[in-house]
């Protein structure tokens, strides 16, 4: 679904990913533009890209995310950390 030039993932509330653009051929590239270490996907951009720790430990106060971090997140906490990493404006 496009919504303002903004793609969003039907299986998430989060806009996709570059691995999601890719797939979905918007993009070339599915590495993560923001710290260019792997491939960027929700998780990736959730738990532990190396760009945005200190956003993450300010929102988590950890700065990296265990799987179980992200199940007992509320999804505001998740929804103002995406926010705040600017990564998808
Ligand atoms: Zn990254």
């Amino acid at each position: 679904m496009l919504i303002d030039s903004v793609a969003f993932s039907s299986s998430s509330f989060l806009p996709c990913t570059s691995t999601d653009l890719t797939i979905m051929r918007r993009v070339n590239d599915p590495l993560c533009p923001l710290c260019k270490e792997e491939e960027e996907t929700s998780l990736h951009f959730l738990r532990k890209c190396r760009a945005t720790i200190n956003i993450r430990r300010l929102h988590f106060g950890v700065p990296f995310l265990e799987p179980s971090d992200l199940k007992q997140a509320h999804w505001i906490t998740l929804l103002r950390f995406a926010k705040a990493t600017k990564r998808f404006q």
